[in-house]
């Protein structure tokens, strides 16, 4: 996972904030968040440069300081030489030792794969068991028990990346791969294991995990998770894209040949029959692959036109992506939207490997319950 950390950072990221509503009763709470976003996204600083940063007085700074140390998020690392006469500076940084996140990761055909995350989004440790539709919900919170075990560090919550609608309370309203339908899979698993679980969409907590811990844009991205099936996931202003429907990012079931192949949907011919992996390792040639490429960016086209975003993420195998389909969705995307759109946005591979949705499903826990983006 050290790749993610080495990319770079967007100046975008600089002097956010967590977003949300903040009711009377939350402030300390969010308090708290500004602190851990600070120093989640700027390294160790001084009390004295937290108060400076978030505009939160001395008086308040150290109070929270002193419960985020005494609660192991925190820890003071030493002081900063030279910079004045007086008493050098405390900094206060992320603790080595800090609570950690449980992701899970349902995405998958045939298998689930749980690890533990830390809140930079590491993985620490990592687990694979099988797991098919129909089976029990009992086998994951077996492997989230056994992950639990294997860390020492306190669990902040369970994050988990599934495939299908999912709203809010993290209930899936429905997931055809896993027969799945109004499945409390949170609550649920919850019960279980004592622990708060948060849930959401497989493709938009990888958009989320792309924009926290990549080199997403958080101002606006649209990340397509390319396997088994083929989904999206919108970032607008730091936050996942939702939408009424709790369906956004569904681009798979467009239908961009309607006499075209079934697709698991009950359509023909939908964008997911011709661009999941299964489908493009079909392929045999640059034309054919040219072809899926020119479809895409058809579907592409309006969305990141209509939403003014300049970040597209295909995330996926990349040796199935790069090349002739990649070349044809770029050629694609420049022709069919404006001049000032075309020069500005710009498509790129993530490779699969970089497990999103494993920490995005840490981040997913890091957002909902710390309030850090
Ligand atoms: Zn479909």
């Amino acid at each position: 996972m050290t790749q993610i950390k080495e990319q770079p950072r967007r100046s975008t990221t600089a002097g956010r904030r967590p977003v949300g509503k903040v009711l009377p009763g939350d402030a300390r709470r969010h308090h708290r968040a500004l602190i851990l976003q600070q120093l989640v996204d700027h390294g160790a600083r001084s009390r004295a440069d937290l108060a400076r940063e978030t505009s939160l007085t001395r008086v308040t700074i150290s109070d929270l300081v002193a419960e985020l140390i005494e609660e192991g998020f925190l820890i003071e690392q030493g002081t900063r030489p030279g910079t004045h006469m007086g008493k050098p500076a405390t900094l206060v940084g992320m603790s080595e030792d800090a609570p950690v996140a449980i992701a899970l990761d349902l995405s998958a055909d045939g298998h689930l794969t749980g690890a533990v995350v830390d809140l930079d989004g590491k993985i620490l440790t990592r687990e694979q068991v099988e797991f098919s539709r129909g089976d029990d919900i009992a086998v994951i919170a077996g492997l989230a028990v056994r992950l639990r075990e294997s860390t020492p560090r306190r669990i902040l919550g369970v994050g988990i990346g599934t495939p299908g609608i999912v709203d809010g309370d993290g209930t899936v309203i429905i997931a055809p791969n896993l027969g799945w339908e109004n499945v409390d899979l949170a609550a649920q698993l919850s019960a279980s294991l004592g622990l708060p679980v948060h849930a959401g969409n497989d493709s938009n907590v990888a958009a989320v995990a792309e924009s926290a811990f990549g080199a997403g844009d958080d101002q606006g991205m649209l990340l397509l998770m390319i396997g088994s099936g083929v989904g999206g996931g919108v970032l607008i202003d730091g936050r996942a894209l939702s939408g009424p429907l709790m369906s956004s990012g569904e681009i798979g079931h467009v239908v961009v040949d309607p006499g075209g192949r079934q697709c698991s949907c009950g359509n023909r011919g939908c964008l997911e029959t011709f661009l999941s992996a299964p489908a493009l390792s079909l392929l045999d040639n640059d034309d054919d692959r040219r072809h899926v490429g020119t479809k895409l960016a058809t579907v592409l086209t309006p969305v990141v036109t209509t939403l003014g975003i300049a970040d597209v993420v295909l995330y996926g195998p990349t040796e199935l992506l790069e090349g002739a389909l990649l070349e044809s969705v770029r050629a694609g995307l420049a022709q069919q939207t404006l001049p000032f759109v075309a020069q500005r946005v710009q498509v790129r591979l993530v490779p699969m490997h970089d497990e999103l949705v494993l920490t995005g499903a840490a981040a997913l826990v890091r957002y909902r319950e710390l309030g850090v983006v």
